[in-house]
């Protein structure tokens, strides 16, 4: 990563503390802690000064000149002009996005979904297709399929892990592949290998949204992926107070998001940025919880005989659990499963929780449940919804990193009561 706030050179991502590793292998807790930082910063902070400013002034005219032609010939000048094109506290979340991923460049936007949007108008003209797969986060679907329409872009929804079937809805004017991994709310996993061979033999990108993975469990460039976006709102803040996005890939492709960024103005506030990074210094323990946590919880409720059905890609009933054990460390903290019953004793069973609150999100320290024909899904029509798989008795349970005995018993009990 380019250096822009310090004359020091950045922690590198693979220093001599940790043991080598495979290419694939995801990031570990001392990236979470060092990466993309540099080790001494301005006034002797420890931590990465919030630079609350939106104007950066010059000295001389001969320094604008500078920068200027620095600007001209150079993507990344060592300095700012003005915020809604570079802020060093931005810049440094984006510096340690980026070594997670093992990007060339990360771009910080304000919410996954202005991270999904930018990408997608980026790469995709008027007359242009693009394939995205099924059981994907709701608004990028909605986005794909009813407002890119109005630009002549168009979209087939390919079945989750029929690979056949995608490559069977690539045509001429087909341009990227845009898929998730794991899925939201059945966690499939997607075969990295056999997309990007897809997509390499039809000379079409692939982008993924890695935000249930994190790259603590997964990094999906290394498996040959051209773009990653993260809603930074979920795991990798981790404390449900601030929202945000970043895309994260090689430069041919987030220089020309950089720019499209200063004209669209979809910016990552400092102060926020600020709480991101001090979110990511323990993305590796919370996740860690988080994947042991959702194990757990997900073996105790698959053999729980008021439970029909688990989702969760580390039990062998789930449908690629093959490929996840191949590709990710841990399994996150997201159970999906259905209430052997109605939606009445689904919505018993969540009301008799003690410990997960009722709301829509997921990744952050308090632990949240969902019954998602009601919360994500209500404005879908029951048959649409019952054709994506979404029963009224579907829980989401996301977990935080309480106690995993606390939460188990949580249940427990919940479930005793019903
Ligand atoms: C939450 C989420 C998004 C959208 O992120 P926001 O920060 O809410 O805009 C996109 N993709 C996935 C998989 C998500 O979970």
């Amino acid at each position: 990563m380019q250096n822009h706030s310090s004359t020091d050179a950045p922690v590198a991502a693979s220093s001599p503390m940790e043991p080598a590793r495979s290419a694939a292998s995801p990031a570990n807790s001392t990236h979470a802690v060092h990466a993309g930082e540099h080790r001494f910063r301005s006034h002797n902070s420890l931590t990465v000064p919030v630079v609350q400013t939106a104007v950066y002034t010059f000295e001389t005219t001969a320094d604008l000149v500078n920068y200027t032609e620095d600007r001209l010939f150079w993507s990344e000048p060592e300095r700012e002009e003005y915020g809604r094109y570079g802020n060093p506290t931005v810049r440094a979340l984006e510096a340690k996005l980026a070594e997670l991923e093992g990007a060339q460049d990360a771009i910080a936007v304000s919410s996954g979904m202005a991270a999904v949007t930018a990408t997608l108008l980026l790469l995709l003209q008027p007359g242009q297709h693009f394939i995205l797969t099924d059981n994907c986060y709701h608004s990028t679907l909605e986005f794909s399929r009813g407002f890119l329409q109005r630009y002549g872009i168009a979209c087939t929804l390919a079945p989750f892990g029929d690979y056949a079937a995608i490559e069977a809805a690539i045509r001429p004017e087909t341009r990227l592949i845009f898929s998730e991994s794991p899925t939201n709310p059945f966690m499939r996993c997607l075969d990295f290998p056999r997309l990007v061979a897809i997509a390499r033999r039809h000379d079409l990108l692939t982008v993924v949204d890695s935000t249930f993975a994190t790259p603590y469990n997964l990094r999906p460039l290394h498996l040959g992926v051209d773009l990653v976006i993260h809603s930074l709102t979920k795991y990798l803040s981790g404390h449900n107070d601030v929202m945000a996005g970043a895309v994260a890939g090689r430069h041919d492709l987030t220089t020309p998001l950089r720019q499209m960024q200063g004209l669209f103005g979809n910016l990552v506030a400092p102060q926020t940025a600020y709480l991101i990074l001090r979110g990511i210094k323990t993305l590796a323990l919370r996740v860690e919880r988080q994947n042991a946590s959702g194990l757990a919880v997900a073996r105790f409720l698959e053999q729980h005989p008021k439970v029909r059905r688990v989702w969760y890609p580390f039990l062998a009933s789930h449908p690629d659990y093959a490929i996840a054990q191949a590709t990710l460390r841990g399994a996150g903290g997201v159970v999906s499963f259905e209430i052997d019953g109605d939606s009445e004793r689904a919505h018993r069973f969540i009301d008799a929780l003690q410990i997960p609150t009722i709301g829509p999100s997921l990744g952050g320290v308090e632990s949240m449940v969902s019954p998602l024909a009601v919360m994500g899904y209500a404005s879908v029509a029951p048959e649409d919804r019952l054709a994506l798989g979404i029963r009224d008795e579907l829980v989401r349970l996301c977990l935080g990193i309480e106690e995993t005995s606390d939460l188990i018993a949580d249940l427990a009990q919940a479930l005793d009561a019903i």
